[in-house]
């Protein structure tokens, strides 16, 4: 099966609807950067992939960092003395700071006010809110009814232990036939979240798979479902012989909102990657806009630190931070629209597809333009728009194949579709007018 009948043959909405299915099943479960419940969720991506799961102790030194202890809860609620419960973990995950450490206490509301988060501005929205690196504990609540608790005592239950265990993260490697490899990276540590990030498990789950079924790859593809900051460090850490064979990659994040593109350039730009998602995102055709590399977001700022120096680049839609559901109650299934998600996939795809089908050619009649009829290369050209396309495709990778530029610069330059170029290319291949360079 070649990728570009995967791409022609993608149903969109089936793949938009088995992704929200599985954004819906992963939605419950209490992520954190250790713990069950990514031990949980990998399990489940397993049923699909051949995944290796890793487990590495708590206290493992990597790079500055130490993998902390980890971290898993069984209850957690908080109630005025005598009264109903107002948070209760059992009903959102994200009413429990995330790391807090076991707490059973009775305390007045005025010692108990610094352990409660709300979000003033969206009242009925409970945030959430995380303690990896620094031992603390509490509740996140609606606005609403932090505003209404009464004065007095309220008893605090959280059920946790904290404690030497492991970091668990996923990982699948797809080797292809270069030997050189790209890299997918997504977050498994958040809560009940849907966009932030289970709509990018859901993507790189998909994508993963239309991969592996690939009877032969250019590439390697590798994919990582770890925790955010710790676990690409970790992951980095572990795998420093293997770096030189990466020549870039993708960090997912964000890719299940109703927004357009944002693509986030790697370190350096202009490499490999950069100008296949550029591609990639004009040819599919959803808004798009690109902004520079910088130290801060996701783990793109692991990837692109200066002594790894990886070409890792970073697709959202509407980037964290730029949504008001982000981080909150409200980042919820119906947030994550199928047909975003679909479309995710899709432009995923058409970045491999052009990852796989990127080749230089050297025009071996350069002096005037060959006679393409006599070659029988207007034979099959109606006369209409589509085969005006095709003839502009072909005398374009005639004219730019003198060796310098390959099929995603004639792509650039011509803002012909990268698959139309292609097909030209393999036409002239056909007839003898080019040969490929390595
Ligand atoms: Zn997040």
């Amino acid at each position: 099966m070649d990728l570009r009948d995967t791409l022609a043959n993608l149903d969109r909405a089936a793949a938009g609807a088995r992704m929200h299915a599985l954004v819906a099943r992963l939605f419950p479960i209490c992520r954190s950067i250790t713990g069950a419940g990514v031990r949980d969720t990998l399990a489940i991506l397993g049923e699909r992939l051949p995944l290796a799961i890793h487990e590495v102790p708590s206290g493992t030194s990597v790079f500055d960092w130490t993998v902390p202890p980890e971290w898993n809860v069984r209850d957690a609620w908080l109630r005025p003395v005598g009264g109903q419960k107002v948070a209760d973990f059992r009903r959102s995950n994200l009413h429990l700071v995330s790391y807090s450490v076991p707490v059973r206490a009775t305390l007045p509301l005025a010692e108990l006010r610094p352990h409660l988060h709300s979000l003033p501005e969206h009242p009925d929205w409970i945030p959430y809110r995380t303690s990896y690196y620094k031992e603390d504990w509490g509740f996140c609540l609606p606005h609403r009814v932090l505003d209404a608790l009464p004065d007095g005592d309220y008893e605090v239950e959280i059920d946790s232990t904290l404690a030497d265990g492991h970091l668990t993260y996923g990982e699948l490697e797809l080797p292809g036939e270069s030997g050189e490899e790209f890299l997918f990276s997504c977050h498994i540590c958040h809560p009940s979240l849907a966009n932030d990030n289970l709509a990018s498990i859901a993507v790189a789950s998909e994508l993963a798979a239309a991969l592996a079924a690939l009877g032969e790859r250019r590439y390697g593809y590798r994919f990582l479902f770890i925790p955010g900051t710790i676990g690409s460090i970790t992951w980095l850490a572990r795998n420093q012989a293997r770096l030189a064979r990466i020549r870039g990659g993708l960090v997912l994040a964000n890719l299940g909102d109703a927004g357009g593109f944002t693509y986030k350039r790697s370190r350096h730009g202009g490499r490999q990657i950069d100008h296949a998602v550029d591609c990639a995102l004009r040819d599919h055709g959803e808004p798009c806009r690109e902004i520079p590399f910088s130290p801060w977001g996701y783990d793109e700022r692991q990837y692109g630190s200066p002594g790894i120096d990886l070409a890792v680049g970073r697709l959202t839609r509407t980037p964290h931070g730029e949504y008001p559901q982000y981080h909150t109650s409200a980042d919820d299934l119906d947030f994550v629209k199928p047909a975003a998600l679909g479309g995710s996939l899709a432009a995923l795809l058409r970045v491999v597809t052009i990852l796989e089908g990127n080749r230089r050619y050297l025009n071996l009649s350069p002096q005037c333009e060959p006679q393409l009829g006599r070659r029988g290369l207007y034979r099959s050209l109606g006369g209409g728009a589509e085969g005006r396309e095709r003839e502009l495709a072909m005398l374009w990778v005639l004219n730019l194949s003198d060796g310098d530029h390959d099929l995603l610069q004639i792509a650039e330059r011509s803002r012909v579709s990268f698959l139309r170029l292609r097909e030209a290319a393999d036409e002239l291949l056909g007839a003898g007018l080019l040969r490929e360079r390595a």
